[in-house]
C-alpha cells in the first residue's frame, strides 16, 4: 500500500507531437522523509538529557558553597554550552516541523498584537542603547496565517536585529501597506548590515557570514531557514534589504489574500 511520487513533463516535439516525461521520485522523497525525520528523533531525544544537564549545572552554580574560581568559571562554560545547545535542538525541532507537516489551520492574527509580543521580546534581551520601536500602521490589520509560526517567523528577525546592531542603535519592527493590497510585516535595523554576495544564500541552514560573531551572539545558523519556511507556509515571500557598515531591513510580503485592513475576530467564518 505504498504511494509512488511521480513528476510528469511534456516536451513539444515537431509537427504536433509530443513526450511525456514520467520520473519516478518515490525513492528520492522517501529519502528526504527519512532525514527529515531522523533529525527530528535526534533532536527530540536530546532534549531531556539536555534539560537534566542544564538544571545540575544550574544547581551547582547557585549552591551556596565557595568553589574555586576555576571550577566556578568552568562550570559557567559547559553551562553557556548547554544553554547554546539546547537552543540548536529547539530550532532544528522547529524547523523539521515546518518541513514535515502541514500547517495548522489558519486565523486572522491581529498585527498590532502580534508586533508587540515580538517587541517586548526583543526589548528583554537588547542590550542598553539598542531601542527596540514598533511602528504600526494608521489603521488596524490582520494576516491570515498561524499565530504561532508568525511569531517565530518574525521574532527570529527581531531576534537577529538586536544581534547584529551595535548600540547605540535602532530596531523598528512594523507593518504597511504596499501595492496592490499586499502587505508587509518588516524588521529593520541600523547593525551591522550584510554584503550581496552572501544575500541568496543566507537562508541555508547554518550558512552565517561570520561564524565565530553569530556563535557569540547566541546565534544557531537556523533563523532565517525557519523564517523563508513560515513565509512559505503563508505563501509571502521574504525580501531583504541591506547595506553593509549602515544596516539591513528584513520583510515578509504577504498576498492580498492574506492581508486585511480591519480588526481580526470581527467573525469567526472568515478563515
Ligand atoms: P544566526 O543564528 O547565525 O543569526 P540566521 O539564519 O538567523 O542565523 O542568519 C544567518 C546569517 O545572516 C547570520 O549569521 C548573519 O551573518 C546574517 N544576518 C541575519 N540577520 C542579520 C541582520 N539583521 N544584520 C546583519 N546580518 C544578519
Amino acid at each position: 500500500g505504498e504511494a509512488l511520487y511521480c513528476r510528469l513533463q511534456w516536451v513539444p516535439l515537431e509537427e504536433g507531437e509530443a513526450l511525456l516525461l514520467v520520473e519516478d521520485r518515490t525513492e528520492a522523497i522517501r529519502l528526504e522523509r527519512m532525514r527529515r525525520d531522523f533529525v527530528a528523533n535526534v533532536s527530540h531525544e536530546l532534549r531531556t538529557p539536555l534539560t537534566i544537564v542544564r538544571g545540575y549545572l544550574e544547581m551547582a552554580l547557585d549552591a551556596q558553597m565557595p568553589l574555586p574560581p576555576s571550577v566556578s568559571s568552568y562550570l559557567e562554560q559547559v553551562h553557556a554550552q548547554a544553554v547554546r545547545m539546547q537552543r540548536l535542538v529547539e530550532d532544528l525541532l522547529t524547523l523539521a516541523q515546518l518541513e514535515g507537516t502541514q500547517p495548522a489551520p489558519a486565523r486572522w492574527v491581529e498585527v498590532a498584537e502580534l508586533l508587540e509580543t515580538v517587541a517586548t521580546q526583543a526589548r528583554s534581551v537588547a542590550p542598553d542603547g539598542l531601542t527596540v520601536e514598533v511602528s504600526l500602521p494608521p489603521e488596524p490589520c490582520a494576516i491570515l496565517g498561524v499565530r504561532t509560526e508568525l511569531e517565530s517567523a518574525l521574532g527570529n528577525l527581531a531576534l537577529n536585529a538586536v544581534r547584529y546592531t551595535p548600540a547605540p542603535g535602532r530596531v523598528v519592527i512594523g507593518a504597511r501597506s504596499v501595492k496592490n493590497a499586499e502587505g508587509e510585516l518588516f524588521v529593520r535595523d541600523t547593525g551591522i548590515g550584510i554584503a550581496p554576495e552572501h544575500l541568496p544564500r543566507l537562508t541555508e541552514r547554518f550558512y552565517r557570514v561570520d561564524r565565530a560573531r553569530s556563535r557569540d551572539r547566541g546565534g544557531t545558523g537556523l533563523g532565517l531557514a525557519i523564517v523563508n519556511h513560515v513565509a512559505q507556509r503563508h505563501g509571502a515571500r521574504l525580501l531583504i534589504e541591506s547595506t553593509l557598515g549602515q544596516g539591513s531591513e528584513f520583510r515578509l510580503r504577504f498576498p492580498a489574500t492574506r492581508w486585511r485592513w480591519s480588526e481580526a475576530n470581527r467573525s469567526e467564518d472568515d478563515g
